[in-house]
């Protein structure tokens, strides 16, 4: 398959950028690692007039950290992201969750900020942003705003990013110390997009769990936080009971829809068992906090 024909600009500052975007007249694409775009150009599901490559841009390749968020740049690439020290350190469930993103090839090649643009409902790095409390950082010509992930995603493949828009960058909020994680996903093959995933944040107090944070993935239109859940379990002992009651309100909170990898039941069972597992790894994982 061909894409339909294009001009194409390889823009060399996000000024260049945003005011070529500008003068697309909404018909503008950026480009980052084109993992995601190239396939659905080629298959002509979009066809812009004018692609705008970010990639020369200088800069826009860091991750760095302020005291509780860190920021990720929209020319960081899922290779870089999985083994970033600071990312490792702050934020490691976003680590343990791309271990499961592609392959080799495309991992060298699609970023974090792409892919939370193209808001796929079963990629990790959207998931991870929708746990962490993430604010988008976007540029156009008309200025620069911050939107909080709550009011960017829209549905599956839409978000409330406007077309002259760039993303430079995606902050996350860090994982204080003593905070435990656990992220669980099945997909049929290594790399693979889930067919459903689950993770889990919280810390301990007194031997109960506290500021506990469950997300899923691939069970509805986006990623999200499901506060049934979350409610069964904080501020309670994490028995066997209390982790069947939150996956129990989990599996009733979530609609996922049948297609050709699976029904909506075994998605929703899938999202159950996985979110219990994650749930106990994050309880195992958290250290007591010490009393002041
Ligand atoms: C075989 C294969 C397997 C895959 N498996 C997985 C997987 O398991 N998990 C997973 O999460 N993903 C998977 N992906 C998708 C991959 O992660 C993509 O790289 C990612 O979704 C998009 O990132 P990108 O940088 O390539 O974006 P592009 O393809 O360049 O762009 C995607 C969309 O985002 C827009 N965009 C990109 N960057 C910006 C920006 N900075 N500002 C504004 N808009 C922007 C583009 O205009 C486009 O609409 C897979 C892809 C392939 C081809």
């Amino acid at each position: 398959m061909k894409p339909a024909a294009f001009d194409y600009v390889r823009a060399e500052s996000v000024a260049h950028a945003v005011d070529t975007l500008a003068g697309a007249g909404g018909d503008g694409k950026i480009i980052a690692g084109g993992q995601s775009l190239m396939p659905m150009m080629n298959f002509r599901l979009v066809k812009p007039s004018v692609l705008v490559d970010i990639n020369a841009i200088a800069g826009l390749d860091r991750v760095e950290r302020d005291d509780s968020r860190l920021r990720i740049g929209a020319l960081v690439r899922h290779f870089m992201t999985a083994r970033d020290p600071i990312i490792a350190r702050h934020a490691p469930v976003v680590s343990e969750a791309m271990k499961h993103v592609a392959h080799l090839t495309v991992r060298n090649r699609g970023t974090f900020c792409g892919s939370v643009c193209h808001a796929d409902p079963a990629a990790e790095m959207p998931m991870m942003t929708v746990l962490l409390d993430g604010r988008i950082h976007a540029v156009s010509s008309r200025g620069t705003r911050t939107i909080p992930v709550l009011d960017f995603f829209a549905g599956s493949l839409v978000t409330t990013l406007e077309p002259d828009e760039l993303v430079a960058a995606i902050d996350l909020a860090t994982i204080p110390e003593g905070m435990g994680y656990g992220f669980h996903e099945f997909a049929r093959r290594h790399g693979d997009y889930a067919l459903a995933a689950a993770a889990a944040l919280m810390r301990r107090e007194d031997g109960r769990v506290k500021d506990i944070r469950i997300a899923v993935m691939g069970v509805g239109e986006m990623p999200s936080r499901i506060a049934a859940a979350e409610d069964q379990l904080e501020g309670t002992e994490l028995t066997d009971k209390a982790v069947g009651r939150a996956v129990a309100a989990l599996r009733a909170a979530i609609s996922p829809g049948s297609d050709l990898n699976a029904s909506a039941d075994y998605r929703r069972h899938l999202a159950g068992a996985l979110a219990g597992r994650a749930i106990r790894d994050a309880w195992s994982r958290a250290k007591e906090a010490v009393p002041a």
